[in-house]
């Protein structure tokens, strides 16, 4: 059966812009094989070894000639995934439309995929494409030069073998890498409508490599942008994570704003971008989120989509307040409410939730400042993320630096002078809490 697809793809004219390969030296394009690590290098041997052609791809290549590092390595390869597992012992079968190998090399994950054919009427006839043109179907094996073709950008199909310590070129990408250009391979307004995702990927590598968008790719996408409203949330939503801790968090949003791709379309940039007041708070958290990320320290998705939600949270507990409810169940009803509304299409994970929930709530407590209360909030699990989101706040104008600056010297100093720094309890608090303690029904919880 996958012998017939392939002769059949074989078999007929291929769609491919440029005929034939180049084949470089990688070394001359400062490429060896101790670049690549150790567990890609290891399973491209072994396919090879067992007569199969494979590749280090993608990222990885790209990466490596722009001087990056990259994060995760691809393999391509002609063996199909039954014959890829059978050469790993330690590899398993993901994905049902197309069959991926994930070959698992000490702690390494190594993603292997067959060769893939190129989509065009005949492999692909209008039943695998919706009424826009985007594919629905990608299940199709192929050869080289036509997984070549069905890659998104000319600097994304290069091939790299490090056994010859060659790199295979179908598309000119080692030479656009050079001149700095991000090129589509084939039409771009079909390669966008066949997957509107493409023009954030191409925002989101543009932006990584310092590339400009090669004005043929990026004419089409103010007009083609409200494609992107037919892609499944759950893809948008990891497009839009792997944006936001790319370590060009910042650059990307505005650079989307300049390509008219924030609007309407993403429910995350809206609440970025739409809201004058948030957007200093949210550019602060993702100019922080971005220098984290390039000095290697891990990025909490949970404070991540806090401060993207805040302001949403912080005008709806205005409201709710407005209609006369008291302050903290208030703030408990707004959190819920924005999370319910943001959960669906942001594909928040339970988990998740519960950390942004907990960095939120302790917000308002910061403001107790005397008494046991501050002890209580520094035992917190959550309250490093709090005060870091309580700095941010503070960054930002929203509220008084004094505040922030007195949990800083709080958190750091000794008991005693922990204890001096207390502010008197308010006559009226102090009246409050004696009354909590005489009615059994009270929450004894701060
Ligand atoms: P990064 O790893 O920095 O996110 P990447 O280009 O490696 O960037 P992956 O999602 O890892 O992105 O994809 C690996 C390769 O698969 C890409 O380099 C590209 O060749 C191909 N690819 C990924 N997404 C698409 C797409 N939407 N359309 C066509 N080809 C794609
Ligand atoms: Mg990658």
């Amino acid at each position: 059966m996958i012998r017939k697809f392939i002769t059949h793809v074989f078999g007929r004219k291929t769609p491919v812009r440029s005929g034939e390969a180049a084949t470089l030296s990688a070394q001359k394009h400062g490429i060896c094989r101790d670049d690549i690590s150790s567990g890609s290098r290891r399973v491209v041997e072994t396919l090879q070894q067992q007569g199969h052609r494979a590749y280090v791809v993608g990222g990885a290549v790209r990466d490596l000639l722009a001087g990056l590092s990259p994060k995760d390595y691809d393999v391509a390869t002609s063996a199909t995934p039954e014959q890829v597992r059978h050469c790993f012992r330690r590899s398993r079968l993901i994905g049902r439309r197309f069959q991926i190998v994930h070959v698992l090399m000490g702690s390494e994950t190594i993603e292997v995929t067959t060769f893939r054919g190129h989509h065009d009427q005949q492999s692909s006839p209008k039943a695998q494409t919706d009424t826009q043109g985007r594919v629905l179907r990608d299940n199709v094996f192929g050869s080289q030069i036509e997984d070549a073709a069905r890659r998104d950008f000319t600097v994304n199909a290069l091939y790299y073998d490090p056994v010859a310590e060659t790199i295979i070129d179908y598309h000119h990408g080692v030479a656009d890498l050079k001149q700095k250009t991000l090129r589509m391979i084939g039409d771009p307004k079909t390669r966008y409508r066949e997957d509107p995702v493409r023009m954030l990927r191409a925002v989101r590598l543009a932006t990584k490599l310092g590339l400009s968008i090669d004005p043929e790719a990026s004419r089409p996408i103010r007009e083609l942008a409200i494609l992107i409203e037919n892609v499944p949330p759950s893809r948008l939503f990891d497009e839009m994570l792997k944006l936001l801790t790319s370590g060009y968090a910042v650059k990307c949003v505005q650079q989307l704003r300049v390509e008219g791709l924030h609007h309407g379309l993403l429910p995350m940039l809206d609440v970025i971008l739409e809201q004058p007041l948030g957007e200093r708070f949210v550019m602060l958290a993702l100019e922080k989120t971005d220098q984290r990320v390039r000095e290697g320290k891990p990025i909490s998705p949970g404070f991540l989509f806090a401060t993207l939600l805040w302001h949403e949270v912080l005008s709806k507990w205005e409201s709710i307040k407005a209609g006369g409810e008291r302050p903290t169940p208030a703030l408990f009803l707004a959190m819920d409410n924005v999370l319910d509304l943001q959960a669906e299409k942001l594909a928040i994970t339970r988990r998740v939730a519960s950390d942004i929930k907990d960095i939120w709530a302790l917000q308002p407590r910061f403001e107790q400042r005397s008494g046991k209360r501050p002890y209580t909030i520094l035992e917190q699990p959550r309250f490093k993320a709090g005060y870091d989101f309580l700095l941010l706040r503070a960054e930002s104008g929203e509220v008084p630096a004094e505040l922030a600056q007195w949990w800083t010297e709080f958190m750091n100093n000794d008991s005693e002078t922990r204890a001096a720094m207390l502010l008197p309890v308010k006559p009226n608090e102090a009246k409050k809490r004696r009354r909590r303690k005489r009615t059994p029904t009270a929450s004894a919880s701060e």
